[in-house]
């Protein structure tokens, strides 16, 4: 089955063809010019040229891994140069010249694609005939080849007659591109498994901004393709919430001019999520035309914003009455005096309020009704409140109020108006009215005041001076 033909050159596969040449197909080009010489067309000279400039052809060829094929169409004959068949590791003799025999080398997958694609060009569906497919070498392993080739015969009805074409042999480039695929893959993977939108943005000087990066995760933190924002930034700042535009802008700002981490943590105002909180983190680094380029990534913070606002509430907020606790209370009153001292904040009045026989109320209807009588209570406080003022349960039945701007004829009168409150809507259990009534101290706030327990504990004495006087009282 193996051809013992005489090697042949890896020029003389490029003879320019004629249609005698259809069955052999292996003239060289200093022969065919030699056949044209005996019909008077070159002379000597031109013969040496010709023959030297076949040896550099030559030598270029085997130079660029590349062999040569010539195919005789009509009787399945396939010539093969000498450094096609080196490129796979087989000597001269060894390689047959049946089509068939090449088709037995292909790599089994590849076979189908190689078939229809010379299909189409025999049949004049394209202009040249081009491969890539991988080749079984003599030691059983493939190399990847690119096989490109063209008809140069036909008949007068089209049909393709011969075929010549080079194979070059592609392995280590694919190779480096696999890998480089892989590579690419890898990262393009991972960016999109990473919960949250990984991006590159950049401002340009002029006020343009957009994402030549986000990842998919883009969809669920601005419910946006990538595609949306890779131009322009702008459909971004349309989802930001009003209340965060500014800020989000200006960090943006900050971290451009000094260089400096992008961080801030915002709301979104989303068509399908509704409002949700984002994380943002981001370096950004100086390009040569001015720009600005960030790399970093936004998460979702929804559920941990949600949990720091209970959280928040459950160190400062009283379970059983909703009104500020005694440590949040007393920040405030800590507050008002720091405002006091640096003379932009407006005169205090400071409250204290002692439920009376409290205890007996407890005794008389159960813990649960006390209970009760203190949300009561708290509702009735919350109720006489003006905006600026604040209410707090200073602990058991003793609660304080913060009368912003009020003097103490005003305090005064706000404590009688509590008084007045709870005589007339008491709580109503089983249809029986739980009479209460409560001791109110009144103290005003004053810059000189060192700290926040300073006006307390003038106020703590007045309530002292209304229990000590009968209850019910109001004392300053
Ligand atoms: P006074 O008029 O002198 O203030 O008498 P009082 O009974 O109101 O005062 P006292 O300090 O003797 O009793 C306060 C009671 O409040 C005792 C305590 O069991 C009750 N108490 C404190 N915290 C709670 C609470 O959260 N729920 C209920 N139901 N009772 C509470
Ligand atoms: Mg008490
Ligand atoms: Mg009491």
């Amino acid at each position: 089955m193996y051809t013992r033909r005489s090697p042949i050159s890896d020029v003389c596969m490029l003879a320019p063809p004629t249609s005698e040449d259809v069955p052999t197909a292996s003239r060289s080009l200093a022969q065919a010019a030699e056949g044209r010489a005996g019909d008077g067309v070159l002379q000597g000279d031109d013969i040496e040229t010709l023959r030297k400039r076949e040896r550099l052809l030559a030598l270029a060829i085997a130079g660029s891994g590349t062999g040569i094929w010539d195919r005789n169409v009509v009787t399945g004959e396939i010539q093969y140069s000498s450094g096609w068949k080196a490129m796979l590791g087989y000597a001269d003799w060894e390689v047959s010249n049946r089509i068939e025999d090449s088709y037995q080398r292909l790599h089994p997958d590849d076979l189908d694609y190689v078939k229809a694609t010379m299909q189409a060009h025999f049949e004049g569906r394209s202009d040249s005939y081009e491969v890539e497919h991988r080749i079984r070498c003599r030691d059983g392993s493939y190399k990847w080849i690119c096989s490109r080739g063209r008809v140069v015969d036909r008949d007068a009805s089209g049909r393709a007659l011969r075929m010549v074409g080079t194979s070059t042999d592609i392995t280590s480039q694919r190779a480096m591109s696999e890998s480089l695929l892989e590579a690419v893959n890898l990262i393009t993977n991972l960016t999109n498994e990473v919960p949250g939108l990984v991006f590159q943005y950049r401002s340009v000087p002029g006020g343009r901004s957009f994402f030549p990066y986000a990842s998919a995760g883009i969809t669920e933190i601005y419910e946006l393709t990538p595609a949306q924002v890779a131009a322009d930034a702008s459909r971004i700042d349309a989802l930001i919430h009003p209340a965060d535009l500014a800020a989000y802008r200006a960090s943006f700002d900050a971290s451009a001019v000094q260089l400096s981490p992008w961080h801030l943590e915002y709301r979104v105002q989303l068509p399908m999520q509704g409002l949700r909180w984002r994380q943002g983190d981001a370096r950004p680094q100086r390009l040569p035309d001015g720009s600005i380029l960030w790399h970093g990534f936004i998460t979702d913070v929804t559920e941990r914003k949600r949990i720091e606002a209970e959280l928040q509430e459950l160190a400062t907020i009283d379970s059983l009455t909703g009104l500020p606790n005694r440590r949040h209370f007393m920040a405030q009153i800590e507050t008002r005096l720091a405002s006091l001292q640096s003379g932009r904040g407006a005169a205090t009045a400071l409250m204290m309020c002692d439920l009376d026989h409290f205890k007996s109320i407890n005794d008389r209807w159960g813990h649960g009704v006390g209970d009760r009588v203190l949300r009561h209570f708290g509702s009735i406080l919350r109720a006489h409140l003006r905006p600026g003022d604040m209410a707090g349960r200073l602990g058991g039945e003793e609660f304080g109020i913060l009368l912003d701007g009020a003097d103490m004829r005003g305090a005064i009168c706000v404590a009688r108006r509590i008084q007045q409150s709870i005589a007339e809507y008491p709580l109503i259990e089983h249809e029986q009215r739980i009479e209460l009534t409560v001791s109110i101290g009144i103290a005003l706030m004053t810059a000189a005041d060192v700290n926040a327990e300073a006006p307390l504990s003038r106020s703590d004495l007045a309530l002292y001076r209304a229990k000590k006087s009968g209850r019910n009282r109001i004392e300053s």
